[in-house]
C-alpha cells in the first residue's frame, strides 16, 4: 500500500503528457485536473496501476467538444429537418470559425467607428438578388415573418387565403404566429380555390397587406386555383411573399418552386425565406424588398429580438459568395453519376451490397412531391440500427424491406467513410455467425 501510494504518478507530469493536450486544449485545465485527481484516487487505492493513469483520464472526458454526433445523411433527403437542414459550404465552416474570435462585426476599421453590423452579409445578399432595394435578416423564416407581422400588422388585417394557412412542422402554424402578435387573418376562398376578386372584397381600411405563402410541404391537386402574386397587384396594399424555401434565383429541376427574384418582379412588395433550406446556408431569415418597407422593419424596436449573430452573418456570407454549397451541388448532380458512385460503393463493400436506382427528396426546405432520381446501396434492414449508433452515424432509410443508403445528400469524399462502416459491421457479423 505505502508503495502503491509513492508510485501514484505526481499531477504535472500526468497534466504534461502529450496525450493530454488536445483535451486540455479543448476543455481546459480545471476539467481535466478534475479527471486526474479522480485517477489518481483510483491509482492511490490499487483500483488502476500507475501507468494506467492517463489512459483512465482519457476515458474519463468527453471524447468529443459536443454531444451532437456527426451523421452521414444517406436518407436521399437533402434538406433534412432532423438532421439540421442545409448542411454548410467548406467555406461558410471556415467562416464560422473565423468569426467564433473577436471580428470587425460591427466596426469600421477604416475609421474606427461603429459600422453598420453584418454589412457584408447583407452587400452579398442584396448583390444576389438585385431586383430587391432593401435586404434584411432575421433569425429564422419564422422570425422574419414575426416581424413583418409587428411592424405592419400588430392590430390591422392580414388577408391571406384559406389554402395557404400552413403549419411547417412541429406544431408550427404561420397563422397562430401572426395572430399571437395582434393581427387579424381575413381569410379568403376555400382550401382548394380562391380568385382575386375574393381578395378585392376582403381588402379594405384595415388591412395592412396582402400575404401570400407558399405550401412548401405539401401540394393540392384537382380542382385548384390560386392567385399569383402577378395577380394581387393594384388592391391597394403591400403584398408580402411567404416563399419558404430560400431559393434566390430560378432553379432548372424544380420548375414549381418560387424564387425571390422572380417573386419580387411579379409585383411582390416584400419577401421572405430561410436561409438554410435551398439556399444551403446557415439558419436565417431573410427579407428582401422595397426599401422603405425593409428600413420600417429594421428600424422597428422588435428587430433586436430577432437580430443574428456573428457566426450567422459569417456563414451566411461565405455561402452566398463562395463555391456552390452542398444542397446546390446535390441538386446538380446527374443520376448516372449517383449510380456509378453507387456501383463503386457496392463493389467496396462487397456481397450482399448492391447498387439500386432510388428516389430522393427536397424535403421538408421545399419542392413537395417532386422525385429526384438517384441511386444508393441497398443492404439487409438488419443493419440500419447498428449503422445509426456508429460515430459517424450513418442513416439511411428503409425501403421494401431493404436498407437503402442514398448517394444523393451524402458529399461524395464521404463514401469511403460509409464503406468502412458498412464493412466493419459485416465482418462483425461474420464472426459473429462462426
Ligand atoms: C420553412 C418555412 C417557414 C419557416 O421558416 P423557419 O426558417 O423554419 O423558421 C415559413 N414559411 C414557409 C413557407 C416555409 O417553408
Amino acid at each position: 500500500m505505502e508503495d502503491a501510494r509513492r508510485r501514484v504518478p505526481r499531477t504535472d507530469a500526468v497534466l504534461g503528457d502529450p496525450a493530454l493536450a488536445p483535451a486540455l486544449a479543448r476543455l481546459g485545465r480545471p476539467r481535466v485536473k478534475a479527471a486526474v485527481t479522480a485517477a489518481q484516487a483510483a491509482c492511490r487505492e490499487g483500483r488502476l496501476a500507475p501507468d494506467e493513469v492517463v489512459a483512465a483520464v482519457l476515458a474519463d472526458l468527453p471524447a468529443a467538444p459536443v454531444s451532437m454526433r456527426r451523421v452521414l445523411n444517406a436518407t436521399g433527403v437533402v434538406v433534412h429537418t432532423n438532421l439540421g437542414r442545409a448542411p454548410l459550404s467548406a467555406a461558410a465552416v471556415e467562416a464560422l470559425a473565423l468569426a467564433a474570435g473577436a471580428t470587425d462585426v460591427e466596426l469600421d476599421l477604416e475609421t474606427g467607428l461603429r459600422g453598420r453590423r453584418g454589412a457584408a452579409a447583407l452587400a452579398a445578399l442584396a448583390a444576389a438578388v438585385p431586383d430587391a432595394g432593401g435586404v434584411h435578416v432575421v433569425n429564422n423564416g419564422a422570425a422574419a415573418l414575426a416581424l413583418v407581422t409587428c411592424a405592419l400588422a400588430a392590430g390591422r388585417e392580414v388577408v391571406v387565403s384559406r389554402g395557404e394557412l400552413v403549419e411547417i412542422g412541429d406544431g408550427f402554424r404561420i397563422p397562430e404566429l401572426m395572430e399571437s402578435l395582434g393581427a387579424r387573418l381575413r381569410e379568403v376562398g376555400t382550401t382548394n380555390r380562391v380568385r382575386r376578386e375574393d381578395y378585392e372584397r376582403a381588402v379594405g381600411d384595415r388591412t395592412a397587406f396582402v400575404l401570400k405563402v407558399h405550401p412548401s410541404n405539401f401540394r393540392v391537386e384537382g380542382f385548384t386555383s390560386a392567385v399569383p402574386v402577378e395577380g394581387l397587384q393594384g388592391l391597394g396594399v403591400p403584398v408580402v411573399a411567404d416563399i419558404g424555401s430560400g431559393l434566390l434565383a430560378p432553379h432548372p429541376r424544380l420548375p414549381d418552386e418560387p424564387d425571390a427574384a422572380t417573386t419580387l418582379r411579379a409585383g411582390a412588395d416584400l419577401v421572405t425565406a430561410s436561409g438554410d433550406k435551398l439556399l444551403g446556408g446557415p439558419q436565417a431569415g431573410l427579407l428582401l424588398g422595397e426599401a422603405g418597407l425593409v428600413q420600417r422593419l429594421r428600424r422597428h424596436p422588435f428587430a433586436r429580438a430577432l437580430r443574428v449573430d456573428k457566426l450567422t452573418l459569417a456563414a451566411l456570407e461565405a455561402t452566398l459568395t463562395g463555391p456552390v454549397p452542398p444542397v446546390a451541388a446535390a441538386l446538380a448532380t446527374r443520376p448516372e453519376e449517383l449510380l456509378e458512385r453507387a456501383r463503386r460503393l457496392a463493389a467496396a463493400i462487397g456481397a450482399p451490397a448492391e447498387a439500386v436506382v432510388s428516389q430522393g427528396h427536397v424535403g421538408g426546405g421545399g419542392a413537395p412531391g417532386v422525385p429526384l432520381p438517384s441511386a444508393a446501396v441497398a443492404l439487409p434492414h438488419r443493419l440500419a440500427a447498428p449503422l445509426r449508433h456508429g460515430s459517424p452515424a450513418i442513416v439511411g432509410h428503409v425501403h421494401d424491406g431493404r436498407l437503402l443508403l442514398d448517394l444523393l445528400a451524402l458529399p461524395p469524399d464521404d463514401d469511403h467513410t460509409v464503406a468502412h462502416g458498412v464493412r466493419r459491421l459485416l465482418a462483425h457479423d461474420a464472426e459473429g455467425g462462426r
